[in-house]
């Protein structure tokens, strides 16, 4: 089928809920997309942060093939190999106690949502049960996730949303401080994804963690977008020296196959029981064995995205540059929307982050040569 044929497929078929790009990617391998019409594409956008070891990687198509081939799903009534052997790989890697496997991100922090009032029920009773949320953050498309999203624009249309959430400032401890009663928690993303790439500062993490374990409020964080070796470290709350009791992960998790969870620390691993939370599909082991792959690809490479990211942001040196590791934001000069389609002419595959930015999320595993491929792309659409 040439490009034609499948958008009007999916101008017939499919709701118009997404702004998509003119192109059709047919196949990619490593850093590159190729079109339906044969043309290659630098790829920083990794499938919005999931493809994090590149496209097709040998070793991952081999471990999903195996698996597939195997043993893909069983429901979570049972035990797979799989599933113990990633679970107990995220233990070591974030310093926490017991996973959660979901689909994906927003369901990933519903859970985390429901471990943190549960937790709050059990100890204080019904009624301290609000969550902290920043203004301009991104949790998810959930009725649950959307309250806990800061954005204004996202909680039109869809009320009444689930209750029990209130938005400060990224950075204002005080706002947090001056919080009455009733809270039961902290959610943060390391560095704000969707709403424009702005990470939190150390100071500031640190000061929430006393805050937190001053009042007893849960710590959480989430990873959904930063995890995974994305911003220099396996979790974005390593590069701030905290512990939090609870986060959640996904997007790059396994490599574009559909996979989230989350991980909860001593104080809350023993509040969720049998019955209280589940998902069908929820780490299965396909799912699981595809994360694996991605460990051991990362496992050699996650010490290298801290200077990649500088390669990165030294090469836009002149433009305003935001982020952490291979998580960055470049100041666009304008509507960042206008910027895509001119990157993509030229053959980069970009994102935007908030109202003002370009935003790039490079496999971990890009090379030198492709990002300065991409930075000589960037350099000349954006001046
Ligand atoms: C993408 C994202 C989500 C939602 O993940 P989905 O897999 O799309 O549900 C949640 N939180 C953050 C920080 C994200 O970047």
């Amino acid at each position: 089928m040439d490009f034609q044929q499948t958008k009007t497929l999916y101008d017939n078929h499919i709701l118009p809920t997404y702004a998509r790009q003119e192109v059709c990617f047919v196949r990619g391998e490593g850093s590159y997309l190729y079109d339906a019409e044969g043309r290659k594409y630098l790829d920083f956008s990794s499938g919005l942060g999931a493809v994090s070891i590149g496209h097709a990687h040998p070793q991952w198509v081999k471990a999903v093939a195996e698996q597939a081939g195997t043993l893909a799903h069983t429901s979570n009534l049972y035990y797979t190999e799989p599933g113990g052997l990633l679970a107990q790989r995220l233990c070591e890697l974030s310093g926490l106690d017991k996973v959660f496997f979901s689909n994906s991100g927003a369901e990933a922090n519903e859970g985390l949502i429901k471990a943190a009032r549960k937790y709050s029920e059990d100890k204080y009773g019904k009624g301290r049960h609000t969550i902290v949320t920043l203004n301009r953050s991104f949790h998810g498309r959930t009725h649950t996730t959307l309250a806990a999203t800061g954005q204004e624009v996202f909680h039109q249309h869809f009320q009444p949303l689930t209750p029990g959430f209130v938005h400060t400032d990224a950075n204002d401890i005080g706002a947090l401080k001056a919080l009455g009663d009733g809270i039961c928690a902290v959610l943060l993303e390391p560095v704000q994804g969707e709403g424009g790439v702005y990470p939190l500062d150390e100071d500031y993490v640190k000061a929430v963690a006393g805050l937190c374990s001053e009042r007893d409020w849960l710590l959480l964080f989430d990873e959904v977008q930063t995890g995974v070796g994305r911003c220099g470290r396996w979790f974005g709350y390593q590069l701030f020296g905290v512990l939090p009791d609870g986060m959640s992960f996904a997007k790059g998790i396994a490599g574009g196959f559909p996979l989230g969870g989350f991980i909860l620390g001593e104080k809350l691993c023993g509040t969720l029981t049998a019955g209280m939370h589940g998902s069908t599909y929820g780490g299965n082991p396909l799912a699981c064995a595809a994360a694996l792959a991605v460990l051991d690809v990362l496992s050699g490479v996650a010490g290298d995205v801290e200077r990649k990211g500088q390669l990165l942001r030294d090469g836009l040196s002149g433009f305003e540059v935001r982020g952490r590791g291979l998580m960055v934001a470049v100041a666009a000069g304008g509507d960042p929307k206008a910027c895509i389609p001119k990157l993509l002419e030229r053959g980069l595959v970009a994102l935007t982050a908030g109202s003002d930015a370009v935003r790039l999320l490079p496999p971990l595993t890009v090379s030198g040569a492709e990002l300065e491929e991409g930075l000589r792309i960037l350099r000349e659409v954006l001046s």
